[in-house]
């Protein structure tokens, strides 16, 4: 007799994911990655592909950065690539406004800690050489904040989230840039949620030498694909010289696999782990999709459409608090406070994936990847203004009809 249980065979239900992220997965996407043969990772077109990707990730990102390429895995894959250069005893000033920059922050805490600070409180260590600057939750890293810290400590490194996720904040890329550069820190940048959504070109912050995003938010491709990276030559040869902790995440071991040879563009690439050939197509035509809809339009049009997210449910008595385009934060109409995890799961009960905060304070958050278009916002409106009904909550659904219709239909007027 044996306990095997085989279970029987696993089927995911088609949902909405308007959450922060993943975003739904582009079609074009989809097929790629179903449609691509059985192929090794030495394979001819595979190589080829590898690095028709890494120079159109350069032109989705802005820049001449030679070592740009994806990291097998999610954002916390690239972000670990790229913390990897922060050594033992380094000083860094990471600025943190909530759960992925406070994520971020332990990362470095970790990295940058001795054996005996680890060892201290093996899970969240308190190394002396980092500084944390915690920004309250719901509220943007101002330059004003960046240039304080990093005046007074003078850091080897410094850190920020473009777009804080968690809060759904845009920080000052431009401040964190010029403190950087004035200061002669060196810039390390969570670009997760703002890659793909964000009209900003890396070549433009050259205080910033480490870049790191996601397959599955902005850039619209699988999760556990490619998070793309971007490291300056300053980055690299920091590298070159102190070395780092791990083989698999040095960006300069990476690299080769993507065609960058001793920091030059190679015919093809050399091994450095077994790359999938599904993943590659699905990047590839994610890339693809990014290039053709264009940065500006891309930004615009997010911009445009989560303008009629966040004024529907504005109108619906919500309280936003973010200014990210891709996601509107909210808080619910204060007789209904406290009950923000009950809506949500309601709605996720129904396959609308929309997400509470991760961390205090609780506030709903509904994302619009992929779903930037009139009909898939009415659709979100539609049933959110449902599920708060449904709660008990008065919404005058035919006036927040009457918004998008409005916010639409001008739009059309004036092309
Ligand atoms: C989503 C996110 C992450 C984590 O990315 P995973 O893909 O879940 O590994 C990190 N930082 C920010 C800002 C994010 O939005």
């Amino acid at each position: 007799m044996s306990d095997t249980t085989i279970f029987p065979s696993l089927e995911i239900p088609e949902t909405i994911a308007a959450g922060p992220g993943p975003g739904n997965t582009d079609p074009r996407v989809l097929a790629a990655f179903a449609q691509t043969g059985i192929a090794d990772h030495m394979q001819a077109d595979v190589l080829r592909g590898m690095i028709e990707c890494k120079h159109m990730l350069r032109d989705v990102w802005g820049t001449k950065n030679t070592y740009t390429f994806g990291v097998a895995g999610t954002g916390w894959s690239g972000l670990d690539c790229m913390m990897n250069a922060i050594l033992p005893g380094d000083t860094v000033v990471a600025f943190v406004n909530g759960t992925f920059s406070g994520i971020d922050g332990l990362t470095i805490r970790m990295r940058a800690s001795t054996r005996e600070e680890l060892a201290a409180n093996a899970l969240d260590p308190q190394p002396a050489s980092v500084t944390i600057v915690e920004v309250p939750h719901g509220q943007s890293v101002t330059g004003e904040i960046v240039e304080k810290a990093l005046a007074a400590h003078k850091p080897k490194w410094a850190f920020m989230a473009h777009w804080e996720t968690g809060s759904g904040r845009i920080n000052d890329l431009q401040g964190f840039n010029d403190a950087c550069v004035k200061h002669d820190a060196m810039g390390l940048i969570d670009a997760v949620s703002s890659l793909g959504i964000e009209d900003f070109s890396i070549d433009d912050y050259p205080g910033v030498v480490g870049w790191a995003s996601c397959p599955q938010k902005g850039v619209l491709c699988l999760p556990l694909t490619y998070a793309p990276v971007s490291f300056s030559d300053r980055y690299i040869n920091e590298l070159k010289t102190n070395g780092s902790y791990s083989w698999v995440h040095n960006a300069i071991m990476e690299g080769r696999h993507w065609g960058i040879i001793d920091g030059q563009d190679a015919e093809a690439g050399t091994y450095h782990r077994t790359h999938s050939a599904y993943a590659v197509a699905a990047f590839h035509e994610a890339l693809r999709i990014n290039l053709q809809h264009g940065r500006a339009q891309k930004a615009q049009d997010y911009a445009f459409h989560e303008k009629a997210l966040r004024d529907a449910v504005a109108l619906m008595g919500c309280e936003v608090t973010s200014n990210m385009t891709s996601l509107v934060v909210l808080n619910l109409p204060a007789d209904f406070a406290g009950r923000e995890k009950e809506l949500v799961q309601s709605c996720r009960a129904k396959g609308f994936g929309i997400w509470p905060t991760l961390s205090e304070p609780v506030q709903v958050r509904i994302g619009i990847l992929n779903l930037a278009n009139r009909e898939a916002i009415t659709d979100i409106v539609t049933r959110f203004g449902q599920a708060m009904q449904d709660m008990g909550a008065e919404v005058d659904m035919d006036a927040v009809s009457a918004l998008l219709t409005n916010h639409y239909d001008a739009a059309l007027a004036a092309q």
